[in-house]
């Protein structure tokens, strides 16, 4: 391509999608290059979009026809062992009246699709079926422009921005930050089962089109630190388990095994009785939190979404980050252009948004989260079990007081961990989380 752009981004998911909305309404010449034969055609991820950070970029996304699946009413947590778990809900009717599409589940090939078509009204080129495979730099270093694997490959622009989601080459290419480690990814997979609307609404207990999400803890990610949900769409529901690459690697485990397993649980199992697979993809996940964020700009060139590590693992929140900071890095770019100074220290305005706001906000007070889950494995190995215990012990009516009962519960959880093993353990948890 002969043609000069202004700015030029790599990767057409949620990150890439925001900036280019961005820039071309201020006028600004964009070209999105992705790989995949359309937007979203090789993304995935859980399901759960916040409408906060779109309304940010498409405000009536709505009336626009936006894919939303269903609108998220009620938020789930177990925490499961073997047998059984705890169950621990909320829903609140406001998720339904004013803070309607706070969270809403969607699919990815038809959302990125939709969400690329609004930046393609407001002027941006997106190039798809065309894989970035360098940066082109000029005698100092500068990036001025992305080589890509077309015949006439090369294209200028002044401003890079590498929004390529998790599995980066680019980033690692250019220096902005190592691969990631095994430990501060996840790999999940995940399954879409097909189900009639009208047993959806029946098994979760919702109505109109409203839905259910649920996060999972416990041994059912055989003692690997790691997570599972389950999301309700409109005719079917999105089932997933993943945990730590390193975690996987280590101890040999298949994760459709681990998937298939957690279909079995007696919690789970009701819930997707009947239904047909659809889908079933894997993916991995930025999960080395605040401490794994690279620097995130260089001369001509700034770093956004899951390709930033930008991921709330404890919030599973990743899409309206890598929103955030899309609008935050094309925000910066358009000044940066205005001041005719796109080197990093023109660039360094996009840091600053980024810490002023929740992104950076949230990333470091969950600082410790990652390292928590790392070092207390006992969260999926010998604790799901002893919270199973001490509810069935007290819930079982067979003639033994109650206080006995809660003396040989303690007496099991002292054989199983020391009282400043537990101290520490809850001092942790309240210290990464606080
Ligand atoms: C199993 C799973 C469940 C998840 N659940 C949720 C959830 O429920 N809610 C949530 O908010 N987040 C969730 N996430 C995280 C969320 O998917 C990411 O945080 C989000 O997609 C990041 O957006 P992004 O635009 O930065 O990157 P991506 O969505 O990964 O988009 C990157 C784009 O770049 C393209 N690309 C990559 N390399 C190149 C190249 N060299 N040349 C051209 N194009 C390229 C890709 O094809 C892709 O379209 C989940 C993730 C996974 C894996």
């Amino acid at each position: 391509m002969n043609e000069q752009f202004d700015v030029a981004i790599v990767g057409a998911g949620p990150a890439g999608i925001s900036a280019a909305c961005v820039l071309a309404e201020r006028g600004i010449k964009t070209l999105v290059l992705e790989r995949g034969e359309y937007p979203g055609s090789k993304n995935i991820f859980g399901g759960v979009l916040y409408g906060h950070d779109l309304a940010r970029i498409v405000p009536d996304f709505e009336d626009k026809g936006c894919p939303v699946e269903r609108n998220i009413l009620e938020s789930r947590l177990w925490y499961l062992s073997g047998s059984g778990g705890y169950s621990l809900a909320y829903r609140d009717r406001i998720f339904s009246g004013d803070r309607k599409y706070n969270a809403f589940t969607t699919g990815r090939a038809r959302f990125d699709r939709w969400f690329a078509e609004r930046a393609r009204e407001r002027g941006a080129l997106i190039v798809c079926s065309t894989v970035v495979t360098d940066l082109l730099r000029d005698g100092h270093n500068r990036v001025i422009g992305v080589k890509t694997d077309r015949p006439d490959g090369d294209v200028r622009a002044k401003i890079v921005l590498l929004a390529d989601g998790i599995n980066s080459p680019l980033a690692r290419m250019t220096g902005f930050r190592p691969e990631p480690r095994p430990e501060d990814v996840a790999l999940s997979v995940k399954e879409v089962i097909a189900l009639p609307d009208e047993v959806i609404e029946e098994r979760f207990g919702v109505e109109g089109g409203a839905g259910v999400t649920v996060e999972i803890l416990g041994d059912v990610t055989w003692g690997m630190n790691g997570v599972a949900f389950i999301y309700t769409n409109k005719r079917s529901v999105s089932i997933g388990i993943g945990a730590n690459l390193l975690h996987f690697s280590e101890r040999r485990i298949r994760p459709y095994e681990m998937l298939e397993a957690f279909k079995q649980h007696p919690m789970v199992a009701p819930l997707i009785k009947g239904g047909k697979p659809q889908e079933y993809t894997a993916h991995w996940l930025a999960e080395g939190g605040y401490d794994s964020i690279p620097r995130l700009c260089a001369d001509g060139c700034l770093i956004a979404g899951d390709s930033a590590m930008l991921f709330n693992a404890l919030h599973r929140e990743g899409t309206n980050l890598a929103m955030a900071s899309g609008r935050m890095a094309a925000e910066s770019a358009a000044e940066a252009l205005a001041s005719g100074d796109w080197s990093r220290k023109g660039l360094q305005r996009y840091v600053g948004r980024l810490q002023d706001s929740y992104v950076m906000k949230d990333m470091a007070k969950y600082r410790r989260f990652p390292h928590f889950l790392q070092s207390h494995e006992e969260l999926f190995t010998i604790l799901p079990g002893l919270a199973s215990l001490a509810a069935r012990e007290m819930l079982t009516v067979d003639g033994i007081p109650k206080k006995q009962k809660q003396a040989a519960i303690w007496r099991e959880l002292r054989r199983k961990m020391t009282t400043p093993k537990l101290l520490r353990f809850l001092w942790e948890a309240w210290r990464s989380v606080r």
